[in-house]
């Protein structure tokens, strides 16, 4: 059968768009002209890239074909470990497209701005009370930035006391930005191992911390799916040497009305609003990492900050010991209203998000630990931990797993990470599956395991039924192709 480019019965097919169009094709009308034509000088010009002509038409096809090819989570389960891929309610959406803030631009005056600012300021409260922190700056614009504003938090605390301190505990199970952000902000993170219970002990952080470490980052729960059950002790242990506590909580949806961050001991928090709260994550787009602080160290929160002044909202910059500013204007505001709409509309009901969350993850491992071996066996929070130890016999691996996984419909699990686990395999279900779903989930890996003893090449070779098959990532990672130059060598082929 002769593949016509344009389509295999109606999944679309799709070429680049420089191998489409016909010179001299439009996709706009303009007015006719009323005055005379004047040639651009390419001397003063340049030639630039010969971008394709095309029509209205095929733009619009271009764009929709592309969009087909995508998997998100609203076109299935998305059960991506330590990222949270829930359902994002459409509702928000619909808020942050309110003409009044979708419409609302950072140069506008304060007098007019006094809506959006509400909005902000109101937020920051509602984050307060969620997490059991004092404070609040909306600014970072990713989980990664707020880390490293909580670091120059630590930093400017400690200077401010008239101390200077070089290292930062890092558990071995923190997600990678942990000791990139500490280390970016001029600290040397000492590695800290998790016990056999996959959390951290008093004993391991007591023989760690000294009166040269500004503190420790921890993630709780942690990226094993556990909760540091000693966090109170390894607090007491940190501030007994004068250092602060660093929570990394960027996956909030095991606690969320349950556990009080404030009350453990934790001094500085940062939140992705991108997992937990309602904004699709994943797609590389525009994020919000809240940074929560207790009030001894408010005073360092970034500038500017939102302040109430008799029912009048302002940006305020008069803040001495602040870190500064993170970047111009104020963040990236759309996912602050999908945020705050996602909170005021579940209200009391947040706390069931993370009961709900912590029992599908359970459902999940009880499942399937008979058939794939799990890390760690205790009741897990949000998420639970797999490895591939009882296929490597049969040399299957972790890729080839959750390749498979594909052909059944399921975007794969976050694999080999965290890194404490051999081929791990970490899967996060998220509260907003249905446990029919679950079921299919786990019909679907029970299948692939069979097939593992039975017929290893369908999962060597997999995935089998996607536009591209298995991808030379490496490759892809070392060499990436990122401009149309590859276009250019085809044109001439
Ligand atoms: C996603 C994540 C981060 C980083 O958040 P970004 O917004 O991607 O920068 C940090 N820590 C943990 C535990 C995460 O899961």
């Amino acid at each position: 059968m002769k593949e016509f480019a344009g389509s295999i019965g109606l999944v679309l097919n799709e070429p680049l768009l420089f191998d489409k169009g016909k010179r001299g094709r439009v996709g706009i009308s303009m007015p006719r002209r009323d005055v005379d034509y004047f040639p651009v000088d390419e001397e003063l010009t340049g030639t630039g890239p010969d971008f394709p002509d095309l029509a209205e038409i095929e733009v619009v096809r271009h764009y929709t074909r592309l969009s087909t090819w995508n998997f998100g989570v609203d076109t299935g389960m998305y059960p991506l470990g330590s990222c949270t891929m829930k359902y994002n309610p459409k509702t928000n959406e619909k808020q942050a497209a309110l003409p009044g803030f979708a419409g609302a631009h950072p140069l506008l005056p304060e007098e007019l701005s006094q809506g959006v600012l509400k909005m902000m300021f109101e937020l920051e409260r509602l984050l307060v009370e969620i997490t059991g922190m004092e404070a609040v700056s909306l600014q970072p614009a990713a989980g990664a930035q707020g880390e490293l504003a909580g670091m120059l938090v630590f930093h400017a605390f400690h200077k401010s006391r008239g101390r200077r301190r070089s290292k930062i505990i890092v558990p071995d199970t923190a997600h990678g930005t942990n000791p990139a952000s500490a280390a970016l902000c001029g600290f040397t993170p000492v590695k800290v191992g998790s016990n056999d219970r996959g959390v951290l002990s008093v004993e391991g952080v007591a023989a760690a911390m000294d009166d040269d470490t500004a503190g420790i980052m921890v993630t709780n729960p942690n990226t094993l799916g556990f909760f540091e059950e000693n966090i109170r002790g390894i607090a007491e242990i940190v501030h007994a040497r004068g250092g602060l506590v660093y929570a990394d909580g960027a996956n909030m949806n095991a606690v969320l009305g349950i556990v009080s961050m404030g009350d453990i001991g934790i001094d500085v928090l940062h939140l992705n609003l991108h997992k937990t709260f309602s904004t699709p994550h994943g797609g590389g787009g525009p994020g919000a990492g809240p940074l929560c602080v207790r009030k001894h160290l408010e005073p360092f929160l970034p500038i500017p900050r939102i302040v109430e002044d008799k029912g009048s909202f302002r940006l305020a910059s008069d803040f001495p010991l602040s870190i500064g500013k993170l970047h111009a204007f104020y963040g990236n505001v759309g996912i602050m209203i999908r945020a705050y709409s996602y909170i005021l509309s579940l209200g009391p009901e947040l706390k069931r998000v993370s009961q709900l969350a912590v029992l599908n993850a359970n459902y999940l491992k009880e499942k399937l630990k008979d058939i794939l071996h799990l890390a760690y066996d205790r009741p897990c929070m949000h998420e639970c931990v797999f490895s591939d130890k009882l296929q490597a016999p049969l040399k299957i691996s972790t890729l080839d797993l959750v390749k498979r996984l594909i052909d059944y419909g399921f975007h794969p699990p976050t694999i080999y990470f965290p890194l404490v686990v051999t081929g791990a395999l970490m899967i996060e279900p998220t509260e907003t599956e249905c446990k029919e779903e679950l079921d299919l989930f786990v019909e679907a890996l029970r299948e692939i395991v069979k097939e593992a003893a039975e017929s290893p090449e369908l999962l060597h070779n997999a995935p089998w039924r996607t536009k591209v098959r298995r991808l030379d990532e490496t490759n892809a990672a070392r060499n990436p192709r990122l401009t149309c130059a590859g276009v250019v060598e085809r044109s001439e082929e």
